[in-house]
């Protein structure tokens, strides 16, 4: 199951379950993945969107690269 995480997913919930990434069905995000807690699904476990994960990524990078050009 640990296969299907990037590098850049926490591996476990705060709580200390795996995670497990999934891909939604729901209407307004349909094929959006995503990633959240393998046991709770509630207020204080982890749910973050695939993409918007990705999009930190990128954001952590391009402010790095920036410090470097200076
Ligand atoms: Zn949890």
């Amino acid at each position: 199951m640990n296969t299907e995480l990037g590098p850049d997913i926490p591996r476990r919930c705060p709580c200390g379950a795996p995670t497990v990434v999934l891909t939604s069905k729901t209407k307004e995000n349909p094929g959006r993945r995503f990633y959240r807690c393998g046991v709770v699904f509630g207020e204080n476990q982890l749910f973050k969107w695939a993409d918007d994960a990705m999009l930190e990524e990128i954001e952590s990078l391009s402010v790095k690269h920036e410090d470097r050009m200076i």
